[in-house]
């Protein structure tokens, strides 16, 4: 399984796409996986990355493949 994927023409790692969605640096991340939906934006193909902002916390968050469209999923 790729751990990488492409994201707006720059490939990333797990940590990075949820640094992306956080705008800032996140403690871990899981493996990228693809979200079964499509960019309201652009229609183009979300990716999913469960990460941890901070020790404490889990979120999911969002990251569309083409464009800047990004949404977090808190999961408590
Ligand atoms: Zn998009």
């Amino acid at each position: 399984m790729a751990d990488n994927r492409v994201v707006q023409g720059r490939m990333v790692t797990p940590k990075r796409l949820a640094e992306l969605i956080e705008g800032e640096s996140v403690m871990d991340a899981e493996p990228i996986e693809d979200a079964d939906r499509d960019c309201p934006d652009c229609g183009e193909n979300v990716l999913k990355v469960g990460y941890m902002p901070g020790v404490t916390s889990f979120v999911t968050g969002y990251k569309c493949q083409e464009c800047d469209w990004a949404e977090i999923e808190d999961d408590d």
